[in-house]
């Protein structure tokens, strides 16, 4: 089992301080389900079904160890984040974010290793908030002088970096990652920097005394720099609103799920993948974005995939032309 604490609000506002550039956020469920994955729901109001703001309380919880928050990286009005987060869960993952904190060092950047379940995260942050571009230009190219993997480009194993988009449009909230210093709910177990003692005051401590990236040294850094070619996301596919050039139907989830509400920005439905093991009572966990419904997102973290096969439309191999 883990520690629980009793922070104060002032720790959480350093947390605050240090982390929270948009709050939007979500929670990690208490208990596996059970194909073992711990998923993340949005925080909604349960009234109006809002996305709820992240405050003071709702870090204290994550501090002290009762609920486990993710945060996202990107701000969609600045398309900045406060963070750079490096995730590595792979074999030697540990040893190659050593060395990139070796590396960036180098440059005058410090960065700090947390520990993870199958490896770490090394995490820098900024003075202000960063361009994601700009922050992702810069790490890709750190990593590639190392030879560290980064995944994209085909590339399954390797770091992954956060931001992982360059910007977002509106109504994405784009990939979170699992706030430092809670609890990982799948191991229930606590993950602390290596640098301070294991107690969150002491270890925000160490992350608020370490030097912050400004924009204008970013900006030398990466000064006739561009992202690696493999990093780069595909260029989106024009929308074929009927059928596509190959003449095969285009999936559209609209056809095959029932919506149960709609907000500004997206349809609501039951997650079809999650309702097959009895989840999603509520009916909510699927968004569907109304400006362009292609996009959907299981907010319990089923893949599409997942639910795809669930509405028996199982995702083709991709076909060349
Ligand atoms: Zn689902």
């Amino acid at each position: 089992m883990y520690a629980k604490f009793n922070v104060s609000r002032d720790t959480a506002n350093t947390f605050i301080g240090l982390l929270v550039n948009r709050r939007a956020y979500s929670i990690q469920a208490q208990q596996p389900l059970p194909n073992g994955k711990v998923p993340y729901y949005l925080a909604r109001d349960w009234r109006t079904k809002e996305p709820k703001l992240l405050d003071a309380d709702a870090v204290r919880m994550h501090l002290n160890g009762d609920i486990t928050i993710n945060l996202y990286a990107i701000n969609p009005e600045t398309q900045r984040s406060k963070w750079v987060a490096i995730d590595g869960d792979f074999d030697g993952a540990v040893e190659a974010l050593f060395r990139l904190q070796w590396e960036l060092k180098q440059d005058g950047v410090e960065a700090a290793i947390e520990q993870s379940r199958r490896g770490g995260h090394l995490w820098i942050f900024a003075a202000t908030p960063l361009l994601a571009s700009e922050c992702r230009i810069y790490i890709c190219n750190v990593a590639l002088r190392l030879g560290v993997p980064v995944v994209g480009g085909g590339l399954k194993q390797g770091i992954e970096v956060f931001p992982k988009q360059d910007r977002l449009e509106d109504g994405e909230y784009g990939n979170a990652i699992r706030a430092p210093l809670g609890v990982h709910r799948k191991t229930n177990q606590r993950y602390w920097f290596y640098e301070a003692s294991p107690a969150p005051e002491a270890q925000l401590s160490y992350l608020d005394g370490l030097k912050k990236l400004t924009e204008e040294e970013l900006r030398n850094f990466i000064q006739g720099m561009e992202l690696p070619e493999a990093y780069r996301p595909p260029a989106p596919a024009p929308y074929v609103s009927t059928r596509s050039t190959f003449n095969q139907a285009e999936f559209r989830i609209l056809n095959f799920v029932k919506t149960t509400r709609k907000d500004s920005r997206n349809w609501w439905a039951r997650c079809p993948s999650c309702s097959q093991i009895g989840k999603d009572r509520s009916g909510d966990n699927l968004s569907i974005q109304i400006k362009d419904p292609r996009y959907y997102k299981c907010w319990a973290g089923c893949t599409k995939e997942e639910i795809r096969a669930a509405l028996g439309q199982p995702i083709r191999s991709k076909q060349t032309a």
